[in-house]
């Protein structure tokens, strides 16, 4: 088959095309046809040695497909039925091994490329807006980097539940992106000081809450723009790791919430997998939800996926097909 391997860390070009074999499902595990790959900013991460694996690797967590195999021990699926997982091993590929436990069904309404699009990136949002800081009608939110694949679907999901989302872009045609998906005041980021747009459209107070995904060039600003008692959750690094901080920062800032959350963590039971995957797929499934999916590339094309996602060219889902 063919599959994306990584040999040794380094930019989109360490990213190459290998032959390898099929693998054989063990016991819990299923095999799946990928019909499409979800590319996610972590396999960049993960590419630069930033995070750390056993190498050579085959990059990839998050796909959609038609189960080809069962392996022992499997129940409650068939070979032949559409699914999706976030927990793929090694998604870049035609074929690849997930644990029956992460497989959830895709919706008949559902295309392949819809489900890979919306899963973990959906979920990412789910668990942002129903978890860390349950948002409530009437609250304000201020997302970063808004017209992305997380802040995209978090705008939509924080505008459902009727908060106020205030969201920052680098560019004209990401703000009107960002605002097609219910952000009410979209910040250039690159052009102004989001503190001070901030503070002018809140009339000083601050937002109740503060999704952060940019992290390093975004950190500190995003502590400013916080009321009393807040939460930052910062749950990425897109513009690299945020430097050691002194944590009196919380109390002189206002009694601030820090949390750097990540979506293993919620959804590491069955029950709330089931949830938070029922709920974005559903409404992905009933035009609630709507995904934004421009950007396919085929697999052997995987280092210009990681070049445009790293260049900030994208927005919305970025997609593999094998
Ligand atoms: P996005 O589609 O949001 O792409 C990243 C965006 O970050 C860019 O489009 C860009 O938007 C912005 N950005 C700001 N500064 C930079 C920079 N220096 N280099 C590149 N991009 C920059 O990606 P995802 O939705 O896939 O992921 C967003 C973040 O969320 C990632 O950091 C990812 O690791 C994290 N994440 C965390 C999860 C968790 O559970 N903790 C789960 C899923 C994702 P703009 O041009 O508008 O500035």
């Amino acid at each position: 088959m063919k599959a994306i391997q990584i040999r040794a860390t380094g930019g989109p070009e360490m990213l190459e095309l290998a032959e390898l074999p099929i693998p054989q499902p063990g016991p819990g595990q299923v095999l799946l046809r990928i019909e499409a790959i979800g590319v996610n900013f972590i396999e960049a991460y993960f590419r630069r040695g930033q995070y750390k694996a056993t190498l050579p690797m085959t990059p990839g967590s998050e796909a959609a497909g038609v189960i080809e195999e069962l392996g022992p021990g499997v129940s409650g699926f068939a070979v032949g039925e559409a699914v999706v997982s976030v927990s793929v091993m090694g998604s870049y590929a035609e074929y690849a091994l997930v644990p029956a436990a992460q497989l959830v069904k895709v919706p008949e309404a559902l295309s392949p490329e819809q489900a890979a699009s919306v899963m973990l990136q959906g979920m990412t949002a789910h668990y942002l807006a129903h978890s860390t800081w349950p948002l409530k009608a009437g609250e304000t939110a201020l997302i970063h980097a808004g017209a992305g694949g997380t802040g995209l679907l978090l705008t939509q999901m924080a505008v459902r539940i009727g908060a106020r989302v205030i969201t920052t872009v680098s560019t004209a045609e990401k703000a009107a992106v960002s605002r097609e998906a219910g952000a009410s005041e979209v910040i250039l980021y690159t052009e102004k000081d989001f503190v001070e747009e901030l503070k002018r459209i809140t009339g000083g107070r601050g937002v109740d809450v503060v999704y952060d995904s940019v992290g390093k060039t975004t950190f500190e600003g995003s502590l400013n723009c916080l009321r009393p008692r807040g939460m930052l959750a910062l749950f990425g690094g897109s513009s690299g790791a945020v430097p050691p901080f002194d944590l009196i920062q919380l109390s002189t800032k206002g009694s601030l919430f820090l949390t750097r959350p990540t979506l293993w963590h919620y959804i590491a039971t069955c029950e709330e997998l089931e949830w938070r995957a029922g709920d974005v797929l559903k409404w992905a499934a009933n035009g609630e939800l709507k995904v934004r999916m421009e950007h396919l590339y085929s697999l052997e094309d995987a280092p210009k996926a990681h070049a445009d996602m790293e260049s900030r060219k994208t927005t919305g889902k970025i997609l593999l097909e094998p």
